[in-house]
């Protein structure tokens, strides 16, 4: 029961709360406005990272900061927050620690690591990684997690950089339901929706099956808007039409990859911020993966994946991943 049973000493006292005790009908002695605001631990201050870490800072708390690239740190640094060297560090100094690492070996580096939080992880503390990675792999990450008293969960998040700053991210988490309260009071300052999803990896399960989904309307509106324009349509017509009829879809409506359909999106500004080719051709990888591991057909998730491994080689990887459109104008079959 290690994982549903949580001792925390906090700056401004002493609390403790257990799923048990709930389940048993006992009063919580559990005071989380005392715990609420004692530091929290960010590792991966990177384009999501750090403009979530400034939404917890935003709603009060101290920050324990770090990142493997030191001028990912800088600003928080001037702002007051304490930059430390390593994961082990931010794990000796907070009991509650986010990860937003760009991988799945990244995220096992900062867990596992010589210099790893697991080194100085202490009993009861609350470990989310919001990555997006192998949802067998945080699995492994949670057994670790749970050998040293600590609590594990997945916490991948959909929406891009836009979300992070308005704190509109929506989070899929995963791991013990009785956490889910303590890890919501942290991820509803980064996001407008925080959705308990299942046993640890189910998080990371949902989130990859979305950007699978993501990845197909997205090649498909690309085709669909090439074709149309080579057989004389207007462009701004045509998305009209396909937003009024049965091909609508937020590829279509939201985040047009046609130039000058649409305002304020990627496609607009020759496809720069945004999610990146190379981050959705990871996303289908652990699609590809999962699907393998489970005997899933996913025979439009692998050919999409196949399309983003080549526009990553063809010199797309750091545009948004809305440039297929681009990739398949500058194709041209017979
Ligand atoms: P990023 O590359 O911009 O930032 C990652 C940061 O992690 C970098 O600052 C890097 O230096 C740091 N880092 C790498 N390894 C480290 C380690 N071992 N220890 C400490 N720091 C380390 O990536 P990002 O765009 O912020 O994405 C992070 C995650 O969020 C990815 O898994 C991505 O798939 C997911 N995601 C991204 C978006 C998006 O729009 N960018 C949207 C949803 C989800």
């Amino acid at each position: 029961m290690a994982a549903s049973l949580r001792l925390r000493a906090a700056a401004s006292g002493f609390w403790y709360w257990s799923g048990r005790r709930r389940a048993a009908g006992l009063t919580e002695v559990c005071s989380r406005s005392m715990a609420s605001k004692t530091p929290v631990g960010f590792i991966g201050l990177g384009n999501m990272g750090n403009p979530m870490a400034k939404n917890l800072m935003k709603h009060g708390y101290p920050l324990i900061i770090y990142d493997v690239f030191p001028d990912a740190c800088k600003e928080f640094q001037e702002a007051g927050e304490q930059v430390v060297s390593s994961p082990a560090d931010v794990a000796e100094k907070a009991d509650r620690i986010i990860t937003m690492l760009p991988t799945s070996d990244n995220a096992v580096e900062a867990y596992s690591g010589a210099n790893g939080i697991l080194k100085k992880v202490k009993k009861g503390s609350l470990l989310i990684d919001s990555s997006t990675i192998d949802p067998s792999v945080s699995k492994e990450l949670a057994k670790e997690v749970e050998k040293m008293g600590a609590v594990f969960m997945d916490a991948p998040v959909s929406g891009g950089v836009g979300a992070a700053r308005s704190g509109n991210l929506t989070f899929m988490v995963g791991g013990v339901e009785d956490e889910f309260a303590a890890a919501q009071e942290l991820l509803g300052c980064m996001g407008s929706s925080v959705l308990y999803c299942g046993a640890v990896g189910t998080g990371q399960a949902a989130k990859i099956c979305n950007n699978m989904l993501l990845a197909i309307s997205m090649i498909g509106t690309a085709e669909a808007m090439n074709l149309g324009i080579r057989l004389g349509l207007d462009p701004k017509l045509l998305a009209k039409i396909l937003n009024m009829s049965s091909g609508r879809c937020w590829s279509s409506d939201t985040y047009n990859p046609v130039p000058g359909v649409m305002d304020g999106v990627p496609s607009a500004n020759n496809y720069q911020g945004g999610f990146g080719t190379t981050l959705m051709a990871k996303d289908l990888g652990l699609a590809q993966d999962s699907a393998t591991n489970t005997k899933s057909p996913i025979l439009l998730g692998s050919l999409a994946h196949q399309i983003y491994r080549m526009m990553c080689a063809k010199g797309y990887s750091k545009k948004d991943f809305s440039s297929v459109f681009q990739y398949l104008r500058e194709e041209e079959t017979f």
